[in-house]
C-alpha cells in the first residue's frame, strides 16, 4: 500500500495535489477539511461542533477528529492506500493514525510537505475566500491564527516523520504541473523501493 500524508500549511495547495495524485495513483483521498465541510453543511452534530472550532481558526479536538479518521478508515479502505490531506496535524493523531494502520497491517509510507512562503499563502488564501464561501478563508485574523495553530501544533510533525525517515519536503512554489511533477517524483522513488 502507498499511504502518503500530503503536508503543508493552510493554502498550500494540499486539495488541488491530492486530487491529481489520487488519480494517477489510485489512492483513496481523505481530507478531515472536507469531512468536516461535509458534516457542517448537512448541519450533523460533528458538523454544529467542527464548525464552532474551524470559524476562528482553531483545530477540532483530536478525540473528535481521531474518530471521525477510524470510521472513515473503516468505511473506506482501499487495499490501494490513501492520501491523508489535512490529517494528522498534532502528534497524538499521529500516534492514533499510526495505531488505525497497524490494526490493519499497514503503515505510512510517506510524508511529503509542501514548502510555501507565509507571505504567498495569505495572499492565495484571500483569493480563495472570495469565491469559496469558506468563512475562515474570509478573514486576515483568522488567517493569521491558522498560522499560529501549524506553527506550534503542526509542523513538528515533520520532525516526527524526519525521525522515522519517512519525511520528504517539496518546493510548493509554481505551476500546479510543475509541483506535480515533483511530488510525483517522491512518490514514485518510495513506491518502488517500498521504503
Ligand atoms: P486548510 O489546511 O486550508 O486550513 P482544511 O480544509 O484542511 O484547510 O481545514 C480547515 C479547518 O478544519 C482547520 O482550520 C481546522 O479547524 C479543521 N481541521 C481540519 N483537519 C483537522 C485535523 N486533522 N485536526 C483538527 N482540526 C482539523
Amino acid at each position: 500500500m502507498l499511504n502518503i500524508i500530503l503536508f503543508g500549511p493552510p493554502g498550500a495547495g494540499k486539495g488541488t495535489q491530492s486530487a491529481k495524485l489520487i488519480e494517477k495513483y489510485n489512492l483513496t483521498h481523505l481530507s478531515t477539511g472536507d469531512v468536516f465541510r461535509f458534516n457542517i453543511k448537512n448541519e450533523t452534530d460533528l458538523g454544529v461542533l467542527a464548525k464552532s472550532f474551524i470559524d476562528k481558526g482553531e483545530l477540532v479536538p483530536d478525540e473528535v477528529t481521531n474518530d471521525m479518521v477510524a470510521d472513515f478508515l473503516d468505511q473506506n479502505f482501499n487495499d490501494n492506500g490513501f492520501i491523508f490531506d489535512g490529517y494528522p496535524r498534532t502528534i497524538q493523531q499521529a500516534d492514533a493514525l499510526a495505531k488505525m494502520l497497524d490494526d490493519k497491517n499497514t503503515t505510512i509510507s510517506l510524508m511529503v510537505a509542501l514548502e510555501v512562503e507565509e507571505d504567498e499563502l495569505v495572499k492565495r488564501l484571500l483569493e480563495r475566500g472570495k469565491t469559496s464561501g469558506r468563512a475562515d478563508d474570509q478573514s486576515e485574523d483568522t488567517i493569521r491564527n491558522r498560522f499560529r495553530v501549524y506553527q506550534e501544533e503542526t509542523a513538528p510533525l515533520a520532525m516526527h516523520y524526519s525521525d522515522l525517515g519517512k519525511y520528504r519536503g517539496v518546493h510548493g512554489m509554481g505551476s500546479v504541473d510543475e509541483i506535480f511533477v515533483r511530488l510525483s517524483h517522491c512518490l514514485d522513488i518510495v513506491s518502488e523501493t517500498g521504503e
